[in-house]
C-alpha cells in the first residue's frame, strides 16, 4: 500500500513535470503588425484618411476591421502575443476600443521607428496591413512615399524602394521577416517584387486610377486577410528577413530644388547630387533610416 502510493506519487510528479516542461516549451510566436491607411479596404481618397472629414470616422472603423481580420488570423494560427503599430498620418487612427483586446496597440506620433515603432528581435513574423504603391505607381490608390508633398523617390544601395520595402528593411535589421503585406493590387505587386515571391499579399481593391477603385466584398476582404495570415504563419519556417547590406547609401529624390536646400546646408555627410537630389551613406540602416526621416521633415511642403 505504501509503495503503490508511492508509485503513484512518482508517477503524479512526473506527469506534472511533463505538462510544465510541455507548457515551457510551446514557442514563442511574437507577431508585429504596421498598419497603414491608404491600402485598407474602401479607402481610396485622402478626404477619407484625414480626420476631420465626415468620411474619417468610416475609415477608421475600415482600418480596424482590417487589422482584426489578421489579428484573429494570427492567434488562430498559434501566435503568443500580437502587437499592432498605428501607422498612417497622426498614428491615432484606430481607436484603440475598436482593437482585438488581445493585441497589444501603439498608438500617436512622433515615433523613433514611425511606421516600425516597437519591433525588436523578439518577434518572429511582420505584417504590413493596408499599405500602398510607392510614389509613381500608376493605378494604385494614393501612391506616395512616406510624404507626398516631398518625396518622388528613395533609393537604398541604388534599389528604388516603397515604404514596404523600408520597413521590411527594419524588420530585417532585427532578423524578423515580413510575411504578409495587405491592399491594392498594385502594393501586392510591389510586395513580391521587393521581398520576393514567397511573401504572402493580399488584395483589398483593384485601382483604377489613383482615387477610384473596385472594392473586393468587405465579407471576402477580411477573410481573404485572415486567410493570407493562416497562410503565412504555416510556411514561416522558410521565410527569411530582407536584410540592407551595410554600409547603406540613401538617395532621397525631392520635387522642389527647395526642398533639398535645408538638408544639404544643416545636415552634415549630405551630398548635393543634384537641385532636387540628396545622398548620404550610413554604416548602419537604422541610422540611415533616421536620417532619411530628418531630411523629409526639413523639407518645406510643396
Ligand atoms: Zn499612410
Amino acid at each position: 500500500m505504501r509503495k503503490s502510493i508511492f508509485t503513484l506519487g512518482v508517477v503524479a510528479i512526473l506527469s506534472l513535470g511533463l505538462v510544465f516542461a510541455s507548457a515551457q516549451q510551446k514557442p514563442k510566436l511574437r507577431v508585429f503588425i504596421s498598419v497603414d491607411m491608404e491600402g485598407i479596404w474602401g479607402v481610396v481618397h485622402a478626404d477619407q484618411t484625414s480626420p476631420g472629414t465626415p468620411e474619417y470616422g468610416s475609415a477608421r472603423k475600415w482600418m480596424a476591421q482590417d487589422v482584426n481580420a489578421a489579428i484573429q488570423g494570427a492567434f488562430f494560427a498559434g501566435a503568443t502575443e500580437v502587437v499592432v503599430n498605428d501607422s498612417h498620418g497622426s498614428m491615432r487612427n484606430i481607436d484603440p476600443g475598436d482593437l482585438n483586446p488581445r493585441a497589444t496597440l501603439i498608438t500617436g506620433t512622433p515615433k523613433p521607428l514611425s511606421m516600425m515603432q516597437g519591433i525588436d528581435a523578439s518577434f518572429q513574423a511582420c505584417f504590413l496591413i493596408g499599405y500602398h504603391a510607392k510614389a509613381g505607381t500608376q493605378d494604385a490608390i494614393l501612391d506616395h512615399t512616406i510624404s507626398g508633398s516631398v518625396v518622388r523617390y528613395v533609393k537604398v544601395n541604388g534599389v528604388e524602394l516603397p515604404e514596404l520595402g523600408l520597413n521590411a528593411a527594419i524588420a530585417g535589421y532585427y532578423g524578423v521577416p515580413v510575411v504578409l503585406v495587405s491592399g491594392d493590387t498594385a502594393v501586392c505587386r510591389q510586395a513580391g517584387e521587393v521581398l520576393g515571391q514567397d511573401v504572402v499579399t493580399v488584395a483589398v481593391k483593384e485601382a483604377y486610377g489613383r482615387t477610384a477603385a473596385k472594392l473586393v466584398p468587405m465579407i471576402e476582404a477580411r477573410q481573404k486577410i485572415e486567410a493570407g495570415v493562416k497562410e503565412a504563419l504555416a510556411k514561416l519556417s522558410r521565410a527569411k528577413p530582407f536584410k540592407i547590406a551595410a554600409p547603406c547609401t540613401f538617395e532621397l529624390g525631392y520635387h522642389l530644388s527647395a526642398q533639398a536646400d535645408m538638408g544639404a546646408m544643416l545636415l552634415p555627410n549630405v551630398k548635393r547630387v543634384d537641385a532636387r537630389t540628396l545622398s548620404f551613406t550610413a554604416d548602419d540602416y537604422i541610422e540611415g533610416f533616421k536620417t532619411l526621416r530628418a531630411l523629409i521633415s526639413l523639407a518645406p511642403a510643396r
